[in-house]
């Protein structure tokens, strides 16, 4: 059986999500992610780690919100009781939910950021951990 991770602060070691089996998605591979807007990009329990970025800029010297790769998608199912909304008002836009274009709107909390969460009308409903602030660990076994 593959290895489960869970996420964790980076900051503080804790637990941000539940366990996840990450499952490599190439580029080229059929059946790429589910974008449809309002859908989850994994089932819950599924974390998708591609190598393409989900946002990029023309102009390659610009840094550019959610263009790191490899990049991994979450089902938003899977965020644990731990993780907060972020108090910076400019990155959560968003028409009736948040649609992450702006910066890590989810911190841990302790403060630290920890990742985007999109859940708009207009984007499919995904978490994107924010690689500065968490790191995968194997999961523990009893
Ligand atoms: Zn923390």
């Amino acid at each position: 059986m593959a290895d489960r991770h869970v996420l964790c602060c980076k900051a503080c070691g804790t637990t941000l999500t539940r366990a996840v089996e990450i499952v490599l998605r190439a580029d080229s591979e059929s059946g790429t992610p589910d974008w449809t807007p309002k859908k989850p990009v994994t089932p819950p329990g599924q974390a998708f780690r591609m190598t393409q970025a989900y946002a990029w800029s023309t102009d390659p010297s610009t840094a550019v919100h959610l263009g790191h790769v490899p990049i991994e998608f979450l089902n938003v199912d899977d965020i644990g009781p731990s993780v907060k909304l972020t108090r910076k008002s400019q990155y959560l836009n968003g028409c009736c939910g948040l649609d992450g274009c702006d910066g890590p709107n989810q911190i841990c909390q302790c403060g630290n950021e920890i990742g985007t969460l999109k859940s708009d009308c207009w984007t499919p409903h995904t978490f994107i951990p924010f690689p500065d602030g968490t790191r995968w660990e194997v999961e523990s076994t009893p």
